[in-house]
């Protein structure tokens, strides 16, 4: 199965760091597919499209127009206070923003990689114990422009 649709997007805000290095923050228009592979059930589904496309929306709907802080950076200390999010860069950077306007999400690197895997993970979370056991394969790619993205895939053992 392959599912990929208009509304699998969100805007979001991010910079990538790691030891020594910091971009300075710019958005991208991200987009989402989701390929799964798995045995057929008797009622003839692997897993229901719409069970995908629920959980693909709503995992953007949580990501667009925020800023995603990798909260397990190993080069940003990241502060919650006061309804603010407090992010320190090895450089002295400093940035503050709303903790409302963010995305905490349990990855180091805000890179496509890191949130396909997190996007594939929530995916997965969100199918019933059924329709998970059947899926033998998945693959999440998040794009960050048009023909540039990160695939992110699991085999799982049944
Ligand atoms: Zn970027």
């Amino acid at each position: 199965m392959f599912v990929s649709k208009d509304d699998f997007k969100f805007n979001a805000a991010h910079f990538m760091a790691y030891p020594g290095f910091r971009e300075r923050l710019h958005g991208h228009n991200y987009r989402v597919s989701v390929r799964v592979r798995g045995a057929l059930g008797e009622d003839g589904y692997v897993v229901d499209f719409g069970d995908i496309k629920k959980a693909t929306r709503s995992i953007c709907s949580e990501l667009n127009e925020r800023t995603i802080i990798p909260m397990k950076s190993d080069c940003v200390e990241v502060k919650r206070r006061d309804g603010q999010i407090g992010m320190l860069c090895e450089d002295g950077s400093r940035f503050s923003v709303p903790e409302s306007d963010c995305a905490l999400l349990p990855i180091v690197h805000s890179s496509a990689e890191e949130m396909a895997a997190y996007i594939c993970a929530r995916i997965l979370d969100s199918l019933d114990a059924v329709h998970r056991r059947k899926v033998a394969f998945i693959e999440v790619a998040v794009a960050e422009a048009p023909y540039q993205e990160a695939r992110y895939s699991t085999e799982l053992g049944r």
